[in-house]
């Protein structure tokens, strides 16, 4: 089973990146080639039957899987940058952290307007990344048609705060 390989691979790192804090380290399940492919296809599996236009992928490792799943699906991936990435005219959007805030940008022209985008990312925590990333596809006017993750830390209740959305939200393991 998907979710229990995933659980298997994945390393804790305690006290990362600051103390306290016990960190889903995804880097063992990239020199899986097997495990990746599998990840991959369980991805699409979740989606198949929704009609999707687009991946956006979240920086950095939500580009990772994002790019294989868009490949895969033959359908386009654009990456949503932190602050300051992007070469062309973007669209931005801040967002708090614990201590002070940060920012996601995307490109203006990465999304026409009315075209349906599922957003990924590697991990859901508080929800907070990817309520900006929503945010961010809803200014250039396209529609959240989900959200996919591979980890959803569900004891930080990122799906609640992605309600106010009404996209669908998966991922292949929970904590
Ligand atoms: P959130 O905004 O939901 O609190 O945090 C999610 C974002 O932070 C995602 O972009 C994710 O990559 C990163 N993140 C937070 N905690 C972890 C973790 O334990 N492992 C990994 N791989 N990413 C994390």
């Amino acid at each position: 089973m998907i979710e229990l390989r995933i659980k298997q691979t994945v390393r804790d790192v305690t006290d990362f990146p600051k103390p306290g804090i016990i960190f889903k380290d995804i880097t063992p399940i990239l020199k899986d080639a097997g495990l990746c492919r599998e990840i991959t296809a369980a991805l699409q599996e979740q989606v198949k039957e929704m009609k999707i236009d687009l991946i956006a992928g979240i920086e950095s490792r939500g580009f990772l899987f994002g790019m294989s799943l868009a490949n895969l699906m033959g359908i386009p991936f654009v990456p949503m940058r932190k602050s300051g990435k992007l070469p062309y005219k973007t669209v931005r959007q801040e967002y708090d952290l614990e201590y002070g805030s940060a920012a996601l940008e995307l490109h203006e022209d990465a999304i026409f307007a009315g075209q349906r985008v599922l957003i990924h990312d590697d991990l859901l925590a508080t929800g907070g990344t990817v309520v900006a990333a929503s945010k961010l596809i809803e200014k250039l006017g396209g529609e959240i048609a989900g959200y996919s993750f591979i980890i959803a830390l569900d004891f930080l209740k990122g799906r609640e705060r992605l309600k106010g959305f009404s996209a669908p939200v998966y991922s292949l393991a929970s904590y």
